[in-house]
């Protein structure tokens, strides 16, 4: 089963939790906003398999639940 993952950077914080968790999986701009490294935070690509595990630490240390995750790809549904 894939999974697919993008940043809701409205509500990041910054707070390098994710980078440091999944460090391929996310990074930061300038403002060091976080987004999702594989797809330019559209959240359509599939998560490697042995990235899940980053993944769910992930998920599960964003203080702000910005990190979001689903079976299905997410459409483009961020501009920035
Ligand atoms: Fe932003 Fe959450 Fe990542 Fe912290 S863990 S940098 S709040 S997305």
């Amino acid at each position: 089963m894939n999974y697919y993952t993008y940043v809701d950077r409205e509500n990041c914080i910054s707070c390098a939790a994710c980078g440091a968790a999944a460090p391929n999986l996310f990074k930061y701009d300038v403002k060091d906003i976080a987004y999702a490294c594989l797809d330019n935070n559209n959240g359509n690509a599939p998560i490697p398999f042995d990235e899940i595990e980053n993944l769910n630490d992930a998920f599960e240390g964003c203080p702000t639940e910005s990190i979001k995750i689903s079976k299905i790809p997410f459409d483009d549904k961020e501009e920035w």
